[in-house]
């Protein structure tokens, strides 16, 4: 089990160029890699706290720079059979999306439209190098988990249950069951369908950022290798979980108040998760969540990074502290 967390800070936008910027990165020494994250105390300016991490990205890291250090060295192993997963996390408006799903154009595409081309790209070589003793598949499943209930992205909405579909345990694995799956050819294939998904999700508008989700949004990508009798499966993990702000300061409606009870209680197990695996417990409350048991943080063989997004602006001052406590105990795992 290996778990990398690392955090990204992002750069400010046009509308806040000029505003007071509090978040800086640092090395733990000369010459070294940059791990730390500075902030300085909200009660005392003078004071400054440092978090450790396993790398942490600039405002100016641009998606490929991200990619090509944290997600591409673990396609090799998600072909060698491993489960990979990669979530970000953070407060809503730091990045989190354009992390994961990113612009449109080719620069500004994020991990998981880079991620699907580098699965198409090896797993065309493995079948060619093989002469066609190995076929390999793709196929793709797309979920979000709203108010701790599972709805099919790849379903149109009309079709959702009000329950939300079932979790059960496999193999000691968590799937969803009744959830679709479609074969997925090439990078065209995906991004037709991810399109498509998009658009089934929940949004709803919240005083923070127009266009946050407080739905978490999980992308399971399964590679099949077949030779001959031999079958070797292995799923790459993509999650946009939903924002960790602290709402009572976002003065959401109702609806946003009970979605929002729910997201906070799925985001304080997955921190209860974490410090009891920190810890070194024996007992981690996975079950207290749907994210959570989804997650399945620590239990399994697989690689794990967790991509904290920041905004460096003194606005997110609080929620930015509260984000760096939870992710830097999620090193220690
Ligand atoms: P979140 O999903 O965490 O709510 P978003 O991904 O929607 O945040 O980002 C908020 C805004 O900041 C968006 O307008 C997004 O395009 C912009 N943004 C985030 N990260 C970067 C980055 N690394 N470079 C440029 N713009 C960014
Ligand atoms: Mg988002």
């Amino acid at each position: 089990m290996s778990v990398r967390v690392v955090a990204r800070i992002r750069p400010l936008l046009d509308k806040e160029l000029g505003k007071d910027v509090i978040v800086h990165a640092d090395r733990a020494e000369e010459g070294k890699p940059l791990t730390i994250v500075k902030i300085p105390s909200p009660k005392n300016e003078a004071e400054e706290f440092s978090f450790a991490f396993n790398g942490v990205y600039e405002m100016a890291t641009s998606q490929e720079e991200l990619f090509t250090a944290e997600v591409a060295p673990h396609v090799r192993s998600l072909f060698q059979g491993l489960d990979v997963t990669i979530f970000a996390y953070g407060v809503t408006g730091t990045g989190k999306t354009h992390t994961m799903r990113g612009g449109l154009k080719l620069a500004e595409r994020g991990v998981i439209p880079r991620l699907l081309s580098n699965v198409f790209r090896r797993g065309k070589k493995i079948a060619k190098d093989s002469n066609g003793d190995t076929t390999v598949h793709v196929a793709l499943s797309y979920y979000e988990i709203y108010n701790d209930k599972v709805f099919d992205l790849l379903e149109s909405p009309e079709k959702r249950t009000p329950s939300g579909l079932p979790l059960r345990e496999k193999d000691s694995k968590t799937v969803v069951v009744g959830l679709s799956e479609r074969s997925c050819e090439d990078l065209k294939d995906f991004e037709r369908l991810y399109i498509e998904a998009n658009n089934n999700r929940i949004t709803a508008a919240t005083k923070l950022n127009a266009h946050s989700s407080g739905s978490h949004a999980i992308l399971r990508v399964k590679v099949t290798q077949t030779t001959g009798d031999m079958v070797r499966e292995s799923t790459a993990s993509a999650i946009d979980l939903a924002g960790s702000e602290d709402n009572r300061r976002t003065e959401n409606g109702k609806e946003r108040l009970i979605e929002s009870a729910a997201i906070n209680k799925s985001l304080f197990v997955l921190s209860q998760c974490i410090d009891a695996i920190s810890r070194g417990d024996k007992r981690i409350p996975y079950r207290e969540s749907k994210m959570t048991r989804i997650l399945s943080l620590g239990q399994n063989n697989g690689i794990t990074i967790m991509i904290l997004n920041l905004a460096p602006l003194r606005s997110y001052h609080l929620d930015t502290i509260s984000s760096l406590n939870v992710s830097s105990r999620a090193k220690r795992i």
